[in-house]
């Protein structure tokens, strides 16, 4: 859709302006049922349309992303624009400089719609956390989007945002995007810089694109991975993955694991088979693989992540950022109301468990083995690759479940994760895209696991998919500005 917008424009078929006025009436229409969006910036993204006009109007060249609307996950921070969490304690937060990635979209010009909601500091799986009123699935409202990244998800499926930015520490990409039949990728560790994303588990977070297209997600993929002084982890990737998304992928082994498919839904098993037998007919070679320390994910993931948590968000004191409490005697007093107040159960909930796993005493028992256990899984996965290309799951065991429903199942939450985790504490890519509607009109989506900095490879993957299987999941809301329109 990007590059169809991007020749509209080039084409003067539609200014950017108009595009812009478009995708804001839209979010005036949808968005109430919807609540993909917690911030919407109006003025600024009509001023940042008119820049991309004038550059059309004088005859100058513009790149892809230029004039084209988009959104950013809620933690991704963007100077004098809130950047809230969807937390109480940032609720009225303004940041003073701009995250990394969304100084590279600001060079391109791209339109700036406004701030996605997303679960309470990156923390849950359904967008229910967040301060605000959660996201709901543009497929059916009565269900949730997913999380933490939903907000970004709901708006680009339901075609309120031409793409996003979501961040991803445990599946917060990939499970939404699957919920809400988009095309979401986390990328390898260190090759998106999280300058400016707040931070939840430092050594598992990473940004990456959400878009309805694997073309798409790598046009903005590339524009992003790019190597930046100020985050020290961050490398970039070292080749554009666009210029690979029609690579011929006759011949790629994809290495089945049986551990992934333990929990999965019989419907979102059989949607995932078919993909399998999609690529068989392309000419991928199917592998059996096994990952025997995959079951422990799900806990190494939720003690590491916590530790980390609890560490990150000591900075929220009522100090330096956010809120602080109206009253109170000592500063101990007011540290103690400020977070009390600010912050929901489940961030409290990850804090006393990360606190807990590092405390003296517990620190070996928990932190320490689940690190160790953190290797196995790394090492078990570089021997996996010894033997396939890539490694295809279902991103999620289920469909997007009713909304309120995880609060009466909490366990529900932690299990949607239980195929995305093991990627992060691996710190290798993954791509979540759809494969099919389930019998109560839901997508579904598949994942594909690639070795470090195998972006390109992945989106060439989910691009072939696409164009064999040939099918529309997200929503045509606006009028008048689809190519077959105009
Ligand atoms: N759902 C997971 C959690 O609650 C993952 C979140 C994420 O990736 N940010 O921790």
């Amino acid at each position: 859709m990007i590059l169809e917008f991007n020749r509209l424009l080039k084409e003067k078929k539609i200014s950017s302006k108009e595009l812009t006025k478009k995708y804001l009436n839209a979010i005036k229409n949808v968005d109430d049922e919807l609540n993909s969006y917690v911030t919407v910036e109006e003025e600024f993204a009509l001023n940042s349309a008119d820049v991309v006009d004038e550059k059309i109007k004088n005859n100058e060249e513009i790149s892809p992303l230029e004039g084209i609307p988009f959104t950013l996950k809620d933690n991704i921070s963007t100077k004098g624009i809130k950047t809230t969490c969807c937390s109480k304690i940032l609720e009225n937060y303004l940041p003073i400089y701009d995250a990394f990635v969304w100084e590279r979209l600001k060079e391109n010009n791209a339109i700036l719609l406004g701030k996605a909601n997303m679960d309470e500091f990156a923390m849950g799986s359904t967008c229910e956390t967040s301060y605000f009123k959660g996201a709901k699935n543009p497929h059916n409202t009565k269900c949730v989007a997913g999380g933490s990244s939903g907000g970004v998800t709901a708006a680009v499926g339901a075609g309120i945002a031409a793409y996003g930015l979501g961040s991803d520490t445990g599946g917060s990409i990939r499970q939404p995007s699957s919920f809400c039949g988009v095309v979401g990728l986390k990328p390898t560790y260190g090759a998106v810089s999280r300058f400016g994303l707040i931070a939840f588990a430092s050594s598992l977070d990473q940004v990456g694109p959400i878009a309805t297209s694997a073309q798409d997600a790598a046009l903005v993929y590339d524009e992003i991975a790019l190597k930046d002084n100020k985050d020290t982890t961050s490398t970039g990737l070292k080749e554009k993955t666009f210029p690979h998304l029609n690579d011929e992928i006759s011949g790629v082994k994809i290495g089945i694991a049986k551990e992934f498919f333990s929990y999965v839904d019989e419907e979102v098993k059989a949607k995932v088979d078919e993909a399998i037998k999609t690529y068989e007919k392309l000419g991928a070679k199917i592998v059996e693989i096994s990952l025997p320390s995959l079951d422990f994910s799900l806990v190494v993931y939720y003690i590491i992540a916590s530790a980390e948590a609890s560490s990150n968000l000591g900075r929220y004191d009522g100090i330096r950022y956010g809120i602080r409490a109206n009253s109170y005697g000592s500063i101990h007093e007011m540290i103690c109301k400020t977070r009390s107040e600010g912050f929901g159960r489940e961030v409290k909930r990850r804090i006393l468990l990360g606190t807990y796993v590092l405390s003296s005493g517990f620190y070996d028992a928990y932190y320490k083995k689940a690190n160790l256990v953190r290797g196995k899984i790394m090492r078990e996965f570089k021997d996996a690759f010894k033997s396939c290309d890539v490694i295809l799951t279902p991103t999620s065991p289920t469909t997007a479940f009713e909304a309120g429903y995880s609060k009466k199942d909490p366990v529900l939450n932690y299990m949607a994760d239980i195929c995305t985790v093991p990627v992060n504490i691996a710190g290798i890519p993954a791509i979540s895209f759809p494969c099919g509607i389930s019998g109560s009109n839901l997508p579904i989506g598949v994942q594909l696991i690639g070795p470090h900095f195998s972006e390109a490879k992945l989106l060439n993957m989910a691009n072939i998919f696409e164009k064999e299987t040939n099918r529309c999941y997200f929503k045509k809301v606006l009028k008048g500005v689809y190519p077959d329109e105009i």
